[in-house]
């Protein structure tokens, strides 16, 4: 265009600098190419630098070889259930469902229940009982099972809780797992009381041969299918396999799931929520705002609305049998008074009443409540 054709803008005419200044690019002609405001540059330089940091501090946590572990141990358990022949063995498939029932309860009414809350007493004879379901599972060993999760009540959703849910989804389920222990978890947890584990000569016994017993067990949930209707090895470790890695995902589900999805109808001012499909998939673990509000209560949650717990009917039908006893529980006084004025207003009780009733706590009804549990769990664990 000619410098003064009618089109061409005037010459006296500046023009006006861009506002805010940027950082040209040029290419090899010198000519800016496109603008990037050097704030955002400063800004995105900044996130890759702080993300690499990040990264360097988390790869000398990692346990790599938990991290293989557990990958592969997934990986073959989804090769199994893709490829495995289910109406052809049905009879294996059932056993590991029993098998799952069993370990569930090893881990639901005697490691969280009774070893880590203490929330009823149970003879020799039920001791050792559990203890066995519990091997099963194929957990840890008792103490570390009973230490964790103490810690993780008095701790919870801090740096001293082993599967803080405030790190994420995925380190709360298993890659707590996969990293060493954040310095507080350890120190909180030399600190926690566990004289009546180390006392109990069951759990001695057994978390002194961990290792034998597991193998034992093992041996014995992939041996019966084998010997007993001529399963082949094959089917049988398959399913096995994916009973274990059920039982471990089940109960992750409860640091994971129970802590970030669902309502607070008991305490809308800690993290742990009721969660239907954790109670599901654990029998009744899920009902976990209830469970961190009165964590004494040997059935971790309200009976009835419709709330699946087949841990307490179990434990129930123990105590019928005389080898569970001292089954503890609020009283229900206390329950509502919880719910009227420290719940979210999501339990159907208050969801009936009018609105204004809805999770409006005062401070001195707080304190009596504070009073109150103190006074009712006083020699509870946790
Ligand atoms: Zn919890
Ligand atoms: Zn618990």
């Amino acid at each position: 265009m000619p410098p003064n054709s009618p089109d061409s803008p005037p010459i006296c005419e500046e023009k006006k600098p861009k506002s805010p200044p940027k950082y040209a690019e040029l290419d090899e002609n010198n000519n800016a190419e496109k603008d990037i405001p050097i704030v955002d540059v400063e800004r995105q330089i900044q996130v890759v630098d702080d993300s690499t940091q990040q990264w360097l501090i988390l790869r000398k946590d990692i346990k790599w070889l938990n991290v293989i572990a557990i990958t592969l141990l997934h990986l073959m358990a989804l090769y199994g259930l893709l490829t495995v022949s289910y109406s052809q063995h049905k009879r294996t498939m059932t056993w590991a469902f029993v098998i799952v029932i069993f370990t569930g309860f090893g881990v639901t009414g005697g490691a969280h229940r009774l070893w880590t809350h203490r929330s009823y007493k149970a003879n020799a004879r039920m001791r050792v009982l559990l203890m066995i379901c519990f091997i099963t599972a194929g957990m840890n060993n008792l103490y570390h099972w009973v230490r964790d999760h103490r810690v993780h009540h008095k701790y919870s959703e801090t740096d001293a809780d082993p599967h803080n849910s405030r790190r994420g989804f995925f380190f709360s389920h298993v890659g707590w797992l996969m990293l060493k222990k954040h310095p507080d978890v350890k120190a909180k947890g030399q600190s926690i009381d566990m004289s009546d584990i180390v006392n109990d000569p069951v759990v001695a016994f057994c978390d002194r041969h961990n290792l034998l017993l597991r193998i034992l067990t093992t041996l014995f949930t992939i041996g019966v299918p084998v010997y007993c209707w001529n399963e082949d090895w094959y089917h049988s470790f398959a399913f096995q396999l994916f009973r274990y890695v059920y039982d471990l995902n089940a109960t992750w589900s409860v640091n994971s799931l129970a802590h970030i999805y669902g309502d607070k109808p008991y305490n809308r001012k800690i993290d742990p929520v009721e969660n239907r499909l954790v109670s599901w998939l654990t029998f009744g673990e899920g009902w976990h705002n209830y469970h961190h509000t009165f964590p004494w209560d040997y059935r971790a949650a309200e009976i009835g609305g419709g709330r699946f717990n087949l841990t307490a009917r179990v434990i129930e039908w123990f105590a019928g049998l005389g080898w569970a006893s001292d089954l503890r529980e609020p009283s229900p006084a206390l329950v509502r008074r919880t719910i009227a004025h420290r719940g979210d207003g999501t339990h159907p009780c208050v969801l009936r009443q009018s609105s204004s009733t809805a999770g409006g706590g005062s401070s001195v009804a707080d304190d009596v409540l504070d009073n109150l549990e103190s006074a009712i769990g006083k020699s509870h664990f946790f």
